[in-house]
């Protein structure tokens, strides 16, 4: 079993592939936001764009809107946006990586990968159709688990007991095993098939010397299928139905299962934690449909193991706040200190960490069958921050009457410091913790950070990866450092109503068809406008020679990195629910531009009237020239 180091962690990172951004470019121009949103939400055309209930916040009535022609998502309520890759980062849970991977799979395009030589492209490929056949064998599986559980009365009569409904078991795609020792070979047409044996489903004895001897690892059991982010069947968790033991038997570790990785109920969860505002993490599957039936449909739980960072950074993908819930025993204390080592790493300002302990006798469902929701409620707002739970173990076992015990505290609590990333809630930890040591904060973190091997900063995941692969975590926008580097002078970052010239380029860049329709002098007239404009105006001509008309969400991607990225964001990401023009706004601009333009001329030329004989007569062509254009309706 692979224990992932912080060393292999890093490694790994640091070999992730580097995707080019051309080609990122290419994949948004050739994507349709529309029919990628619309898998995971309903939409309804409305006007130019199409209009859904925004998966984003709670709400009644749509003022979610995707528009084909940019090829974003923008929700009016809560001001989400993005494009497809943001949107299946941010709805799908993906990281960058997995959603570009996603889009390209399904549009049929190849990942380029810089770095990679020939053979372990063709590794990697051949690695992902392994994992794609495993993903159906299982799938497979599930279909017939699920079958069996609606001609079979004693399990039905199980999930009644427990109070579970037909429709929670649906949902959770809930099935049963029947008792039996080679059930799946009526499902199977082979069953000597390796694919069997590498999922889990099968248990082989093969390498004992004798007859291979197979048999169905999962028999007379409930049976809950673990799907991944994408809802794709990754694994089982089967509960027996009797007192057989063990109670609770799991998939193995497969090349497509990692228990140290996923966390059951998490695609099932992923609207009720946004619509909830935390997740909250439970020690059982059981927990997990149970909370759902009972109106707590925001609850994960990890597979028999210890919560990990990489299961605690899977989950701040999806919400900024998770309580984790533990039985109030011995072993569940236990639990809670190996979920707080996962935790502290991303303990930044913004996230909120909780540890809920559930009185002695019960788990999360019966303490809500005995005390009801509110009070579970109640419990889940009053369970313990994370810096007071940090106090409590740092205070384990310490006389604070002693120097020694006060010492010991220190100790104690040093690597849990460490671990944090740097923010105010770190300092007041350290202030917190320097109080109850007994010595001043700066001698305290003097003494803890002069014993940290230097060039060996403490690892901050929350941090790191966004770093490494080029983006960072906020959103759709924000890949690069460059859009924090301070905006050209002479553009006011204040101002609120947009020029002309920030209309021009709002309008064109949001639909790059009208740039199409402009005249060579116009074009020409655009060019020539002030810095930053003339220059944006530049790169859209040569995206418009390279690649002809591109959806906004192309051009956006073709910016990136760009020393005027920071412009763009600001009047257009930070406009887009009004950046859509009127027919005929544009060409009113054009007719202002190229009025001003006259303008500049003739006033440039009547200073030089006196030495230059040529400049009457261009100054009268000029002017005869405004006086048409002065006649022209303004639309
Ligand atoms: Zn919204």
């Amino acid at each position: 079993m692979a224990l992932q180091t912080r060393a292999a962690r890093a490694w790994s990172l640091a070999t992730e592939m580097a995707i080019p951004q051309s080609f990122i470019q290419e994949l948004i121009n050739r994507t349709d936001v529309v029919e990628v949103v619309g898998r995971y939400v309903p939409l309804k055309k409305g006007g130019a764009n199409y209009m859904g209930l925004c998966p984003f916040h709670g709400e009644k009535s749509p003022s979610f809107s995707v528009s084909p022609t940019k090829q974003f998502f923008h929700c009016f309520g809560c001001g989400k946006n993005g494009n497809a890759i943001g949107f299946l980062m941010e709805h799908g849970g993906m990281s960058f990586i997995e959603a570009v991977k996603d889009l390209a799979q399904s549009y049929g395009l190849q990942v380029p990968e810089d770095d990679a030589d020939p053979a372990e492209r063709q590794r990697a490929q051949q690695q992902r159709q392994r994992q794609a056949t495993l993903n159906e064998v299982l799938e497979k599986a599930g279909e017939s688990y699920r079958k069996h559980l609606k001609t079979s009365p004693q399990a039905i009569d199980y999930l009644k007991g427990r109070g579970l409904s037909g429709e929670v078991a649906k949902q959770f795609g809930l099935g049963y095993a029947p008792d039996g020792w080679r059930n799946l070979a009526s499902v199977f047409s082979d069953y000597q098939d390796a694919l069997l044996v590498e999922s889990g489903l099968v248990i082989s004895h093969e390498e004992s010397g004798e007859e291979d001897k197979r048999y169905d690892r999962f028999r007379d059991r409930i049976m809950f299928p673990i799907r991944n982010v994408k809802g794709e069947c990754i694994g089982f968790g089967g509960r027996v139905l009797g007192d057989g033991t063990p109670k609770y038997l799991n998939s193995p570790e497969t090349p497509v299962f990692s228990k140290g990785r996923e966390l059951y109920g998490l695609f099932e969860a992923r609207t009720a934690l946004r619509e909830a505002g935390y997740v909250l993490v439970t020690e059982g599957y059981m927990d997990v449909v149970a909370l759902a039936q009972l109106g707590f449909p925001n609850a994960v739980a990890t597979l028999g193991t210890a919560c990990t960072t990489d299961h605690v950074q899977k989950l701040f993908r999806f919400t900024d706040s998770v309580v984790f819930s533990f039985d109030g025993d011995a072993a569940g204390r236990r639990a809670a200190r190996k979920a707080l080592d996962g935790a502290l790493p991303f303990a930044s300002d913004t996230r909120n960490v909780k540890f809920l302990f559930l009185p002695a006798e019960h788990d999360p469902d019966s303490f809500v069958r005995a005390h009801g929701t509110d009070a579970f409620a109640r419990m889940v707002s009053d369970a313990t921050p994370l810096s007071r739970f940090v106090m409590e173990v740092a205070r384990e076992g310490c006389d604070l009457d002693s120097a020694e015990g006060r010492s010991l505290l220190a100790a104690q609590a040093k690597p849990l410091w460490l671990a944090m990333p740097d923010g105010v809630l770190k300092t007041q930890m350290l202030n917190e913790l320097a109080n109850a040591v007994g010595i001043g904060q700066h001698e305290l973190q003097r003494l803890w950070l002069a014993s940290t091997p230097s060039g060996t900063p403490s690892f901050n995941p929350s941090t790191k990866p966004a770093q490494k692969s080029g983006f960072a975590s906020t959103g759709p926008w924000t890949r690069t450092g460059n859009n924090k580097r301070p905006p050209p002078l002479g553009i006011n970052l204040r101002s609120k109503a947009p020029s002309r010239h920030d209309r021009a380029l709002q309008i064109l860049f949001a639909d790059m068809q009208q740039w199409d329709g402009l005249s060579a002098h116009q074009h020409h007239l655009l060019l020539e406008m002030p810095a930053p404009y003339g220059e944006l105006m530049a790169w859209l001509n040569q995206q418009w020679l390279e690649n002809g008309v591109q959806p906004l969400a192309g051009l956006r991607e073709g910016l990136r990195g760009h020393s005027l990225e920071a412009v763009v964001s600001r009047l257009i990401d930070d406009a887009l629910a009004d950046i859509d023009s009127d027919a005929g706004e544009l060409q009113s601009i054009m007719l202002a531009l190229e009025k001003d333009q006259l303008s500049q001329e003739i006033d440039s030329l009547t200073r030089r009237m006196a030495s230059d004989p040529l400049a009457y007569e261009r100054i009268k062509q000029l002017n005869g020239r405004l006086a048409v254009l002065k006649k022209a309706p303004l639309v």
